[in-house]
């Protein structure tokens, strides 16, 4: 696998995912990606992209402001 941006080689590494919506951030750690050795771009799969999508969906309808999450963790 290489990074789309500078065609470096990719390693899987862990990274932290922030979304934000209107006045809300969501922050899960320890995602799995694959990360660029030369610019540091991370990317993750396609599962791993539905996952997080999962959990900000879930959070979204409860969290009112900061929500910090792991990404191997269950959702309280
Ligand atoms: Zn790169």
């Amino acid at each position: 696998m290489t990074c789309g941006l500078c065609k470096g080689d990719m390693k899987e590494s862990f990274t932290t995912s922030v979304t934000t919506f209107d006045d809300c951030v969501i922050i899960i750690k320890h995602v799995p990606c694959y990360e660029c050795t030369q610019c540091g771009e991370a990317v993750y799969d396609g599962e791993t992209m539905e996952r997080i999508e999962e959990i900000v969906d879930a959070l979204r309808k409860v969290v009112t402001e900061v929500a910090i999450v792991d990404y191997s963790g269950r959702v309280a």
